[in-house]
């Protein structure tokens, strides 16, 4: 489980995230929808402290990350990098290592951040890549890749690090249009194998099918949470109507 508790974040006196609270349980999907600059990307960002917040609290587990709770003074570097390695980050670009193979990809902190033999992580990169239909292209290099197949290696890469949560940021944005399906059949396949998944996203079939919550942010503000079939037919709010509206 991931607890987002009280958050709030100000960029240059601008509230960027005003006192969200929001809890994804285990093996839950959360969707956050909202227009360009609400906020969805820092909120992510927090979660594993990639952005610090200004105020509030977040929790992996029952594990407060960034501060040390008994002393309230910045959790120490190495703290910090084990708390991270328990949630997962999938980027709207890739990321990928170019002078990495696709399976070296996936091995690389396995063997140098894990430390993991070099055999084990070979192990956990074949059934990574093969999760994700990617172990015939173990052996390319990222360029000769499309936009969707880089997207899953990355994916495969994320998962590999065994996460209790994988954070998505908008994983489908920078694809071609016929390359988004396969990426959404990989992270639908990932939510019915019960993993923990936030995810920012457009998608809004993506969003209704698999998500068990869907949140809105606007303007920082977490304005809507409830289940996709009551948030995509029922929305209480008049922004999130008129949201819906448009983006049908
Ligand atoms: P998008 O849909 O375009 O990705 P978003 O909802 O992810 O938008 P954020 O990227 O979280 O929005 O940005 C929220 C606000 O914070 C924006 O006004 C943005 O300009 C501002 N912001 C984000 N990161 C920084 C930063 N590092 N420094 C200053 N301002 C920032
Ligand atoms: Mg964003």
């Amino acid at each position: 489980a991931i607890t987002v508790n009280k958050v709030s974040k100000q960029f240059d006196n601008i509230e960027v995230l005003r006192d969200i609270n929001l809890t994804v349980n285990k093996g839950e999907v959360v969707s956050i929808l909202g227009s360009s600059g609400s906020g969805k990307s820092t909120l992510l960002r927090c979660m594993n402290w990639l952005e610090q917040p200004d105020r509030g609290a977040i929790y992996i587990g029952t594990e407060r990350i960034g501060i040390d709770d008994r002393s309230q003074q910045p959790m120490g570097n190495k703290q910090l990098a084990q708390l991270r390695q328990r949630v997962g980050m999938v980027f709207q670009s890739f990321n990928l290592w170019p002078h990495l193979t696709v399976r070296q990809n996936v091995t690389e902190a396995l063997i140098h951040v894990k430390k993991l033999h070099r055999d084990e992580a070979n192990q956990i990169a074949t059934r990574q890549l093969e999760k994700v239909g990617m172990l015939e292209k173990q052996h390319n290099y990222p360029i000769t890749l499309s936009g969707g197949q880089k997207q899953r290696v990355a994916i495969a890469r994320s998962l590999a690090m065994s996460p209790e949560v994988m954070l998505f940021d908008e994983p489908t944005s920078a694809l071609d249009p016929e390359r988004v399906g396969e990426v959404l059949t990989v992270m639908k396949q990932l939510s019915q194998e019960g993993y923990t998944m936030v995810v920012v996203t457009h998608e809004m079939e993506f969003a209704r099918a698999v998500s068990d919550q869907v949140v809105f942010l606007e303007k920082g503000k977490l304005i809507e949470q409830a289940p996709p079939e009551e948030f995509f037919t029922r929305p209480k709010s008049e922004r999130v109507q008129q949201f819906l509206q448009t983006v049908r």
